[in-house]
């Protein structure tokens, strides 16, 4: 074969890894060669095609294994020969399927987890396999990079501290000249963070040569420096290559091997034994069994994750614990390496786990009854296990390691897309006190909003809420007030938009007035809708319907169990609103003070609810939160909420009922007019709800006797 490549080859070549690379096979004509077989005219067309997009390079030595008879099926064959399978790009396949340009933060690294780096540091590799899952740059630019090239990342390593293992990888690291390695290992070695250097390398595999007893004995220097490397079918595991990894065991570098799924190559649970004990005699512990990457040109090679579990099933229990790899997926878009298994857990309960082993037996372990573990707090020093942890890094735990410890007080991990977090953050309102005066702020609604006047603090109070809204550019006041110091407030610019004759005490007038800082606010920009809105809900004033509750239903208070419930209908019913009545925590709060909410159920399900926020020192009440879910609507659910709750309120003897509904719905404008409530004016674009800055609509109901 070494003749048909090269017609000067002499016999000690073989022996020579430098003669495999510069003779490696790169065009399917020496394939052909070799393999003594003519493809047709349109399978050398796709090939080459294939080629074109994904270059070709097989070293001697790895071709040497293939089977001619049987090539098609050949492990060495599906792994080193194109494909024109790998033109075929499914929707999901990306070019660097995990991230690794994109976690790179220097030259030649991959920065994804706390403490390692992965470190290309050569673009080279002697076989360039077709599942490589770095296709995208194969064949790149096959040059080794320069000196230069490397100072950048080693830089990076020298100055992140937390970095106590590097990986290097490539191209293969291997393929470095011995001069240019021994280089790169004495500057990782001189970084006293770095404890351990890893190499990543197909060359046991591909170019056994390689391993030479010079290459050994410059890598033994630099101990600890482990070695994995990546043989996917036994067929691989031959003389040459077991000579290469004696060398390296004995000159005391662990190895580990790295295998990846491939259809058509090693699918097989007996395939994968057979690997596995081959290597472990070898001196080489199987260290992941990779699911294929999803990288564009490799969906040929693909297994169903089932596959991997299969094997892995056929491994654990049934041959020696360290023979087994961890099968593992890596995350697309850096996730990183996430192991998979079958279960063995089936289930438990306070005193027991129940578990399954390899043979099917169901046992039950019984777990200690006194056991009490350790509540250290953060305090290592009053560690009674008096661990030396000898400088351990105390830094901050992360995933679900944070949320298991006993001393992060984390209890919850948030996506970074998550729409019920992204409303928290947009800000709602803060409550504050200025003198004895109430007032809620904040961008959200982007206002300043006077909720309770101490009628003796207004000159005051009004240039300080001036200043605040300043200060965060509000471009609206809004300020509930009685009648005795309206004139104060028109004369500082304020506006009267809504009047409630009853509001304090059922007797005096209150004043909804506003102060619009940016003009164009009152400008309302669905006028016409809002009026006929309006001219609707006047149209059925006094027109109550019935009060009944439909067959199935039931209407009762909501107590504090009733709050995640409450919660969902929200989220459901409001996609924004003023107060964060999407948290059962906030909505348990308010029930402990002065908002009492009623729930109409179908069955089991919360249909719709609505709140009565209860002012006993003003004695009025405001019935607010109505939501309906979208099911139930068209059921009258709301009116008999409202009326409900009218009626308890009125008991309670407050003097006046009212409500601010969302001026361009007709829903509850009706809905109250309908209950007999007098329109008391609007507020101009006020509130922040339901996805934008809406007017409001005022209406009210006298609940005490009038006496002129
Ligand atoms: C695989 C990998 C590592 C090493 O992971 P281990 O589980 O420690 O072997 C480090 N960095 C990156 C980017 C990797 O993909």
């Amino acid at each position: 074969m070494a003749h048909k490549i090269s017609s000067d080859y002499s016999e000690e070549e073989w022996g020579n890894w430098k003669w495999h690379v510069s003779h490696t096979i790169k065009d399917l004509a020496t394939v052909e060669k070799l393999l003594g077989v003519k493809f047709s005219v349109e399978k050398r067309r796709s090939l080459e095609d294939t080629i074109r997009n994904f270059p070709m390079s097989i070293t001697p030595y790895y071709f040497s294994l293939i089977d001619p008879k049987n090539f098609e099926n050949d492990p060495v064959f599906i792994q080193s020969v194109p494909s024109a399978a790998e033109l075929n790009f499914s929707c999901h396949d990306k070019e660097d399927p995990l991230a690794e340009d994109v976690d790179s933060p220097a030259p030649g690294i991959t920065h994804r987890y706390p403490d390692r780096v992965l470190f290309h540091v050569s673009n080279r590799c002697a076989m360039y396999c077709r599942h490589c899952t770095r296709k995208r740059k194969v064949g790149d630019v096959d040059k080794t990079l320069s000196r230069d090239d490397l100072v950048k990342g080693l830089e990076y390593i020298k100055n992140t501290p937390q970095v106590r293992d590097v990986l290097l990888s490539g191209g293969d690291p291997l393929l470095l000249s011995d001069s240019m390695l021994e280089w790169l290992l004495s500057e990782l070695k001189a970084i006293p963070h770095v404890q351990v250097i890893r190499i990543g390398t197909r060359v046991p595999v591909v170019l056994p040569q390689r391993i030479t007893p010079h290459l050994v004995k410059i890598i033994k220097k630099y101990h600890p420096v482990w070695v994995n490397t990546h043989f996917n079918h036994p067929r691989e595991i031959t003389a040459t290559s077991i000579r290469a990894l004696r060398l390296l065991a004995d000159a005391g570098i662990p190895l580990g091997n790295q295998t990846v799924l491939l259809a058509k190559v090693n699918d097989c649970p007996r395939v994968m034994k057979a690997l596995v004990h081959k290597l472990v005699e070898n001196r080489v512990r199987p260290y992941y069994l990779y699911q294929c990457d999803p990288a564009q040109g490799l969906s040929h090679f693909r297994t169903s994750i089932g596959k991997g579990i299969e094997i892995i099933e056929n491994l654990i229990g049934h041959t020696s614990g360290f023979a087994v790899p961890t099968y593992v997926i890596d995350a697309p878009n850096g996730g990183g390496k996430i192991p998979i298994m079958p279960n063995y857990l089936i289930s438990q309960s306070s005193s027991k786990v129940i578990l399954r082993n390899y043979e099917g037996i169901i046992t039950a372990y019984y777990q200690p009854e006194d056991y009490h573990p350790p509540k250290c707090g953060q305090d290592c020093s009053a560690c009674n296990l008096e661990l030396d942890l000898n400088g351990a890094a105390e830094g901050s735990l992360v995933g679900i390691a944070r949320l298991l410890s006993n001393h992060e007080d984390t209890d919850y991990l948030v996506p970074t897309e998550c729409d019920r977090m992204d409303r928290r953050k947009s800000g709602y309102d803060q409550i504050v006190t200025l003198g004895t005066s109430l007032i809620q702020h904040g961008k959200n609604s982007d206002r300043i909003y006077l909720m309770r006047l101490a009628a003796e603090e207004t000159a005051t109070l009004l240039p300080e809420m001036q200043s605040l809204a300043a200060e965060n550019g509000y471009t609206k006041l809004f300020a509930k007030v009685p009648g005795d110091v309206k004139t104060l407030f028109e004369a500082d610019g304020f506006e009267t938009e809504a009047v409630i004759p009853c509001f304090y005490g059922g007797t005096k007038a209150g004043y909804f007035m506003g102060k619009f800082i940016d003009e164009g606010r009152k400008t309302e920009e669905n006028a016409e809708l809002l009026e006929d809105v309006l001219k609707v809900a006047h149209s059925k004033a006094g027109k109550a319907l019935s009060f009944k509750l439909p067959r199935g239903y039931t209407l009762r208070k909501c107590t504090a169990d009733d709050t995640a419930a409450m919660a969902e209908v929200f989220s459901t019913v409001f996609a924004s609103y003023p107060f964060p009545i999407y948290e059962p925590e906030y909505i348990s709060r308010t029930m402990t003070e002065s908002i009492t909410y009623y729930g109409i159920w179908h069955g089991q399900k919360l249909a719709a609810l609505a709140s009565a926020e209860q002012y006993p020192l003003e004695g009025h009440v405001e019935l607010t939160d109505f939501a309906t879910l979208p099911d139930y609507r068209r059921r009258k659910l709301a009116g008999i909420l409202l009326h409900t709750m009218e009626t308890e309120m009125k008991q309670k003897g407050f003097g006046v009922s009212y409500t601010s509904a969302v001026a361009e719905s007709y829903g509850m404008n009706i809905s109250f007019a309908r209950q007999g409530y007098e329109f008391a004016g609007r507020l101009k674009n006020n509130t922040q709800i339901n996805g934008g800055l809406k007017s409001m609509n005022i209406w009210y109901k006298c609940l005490k006797k009038q006496t002129k």
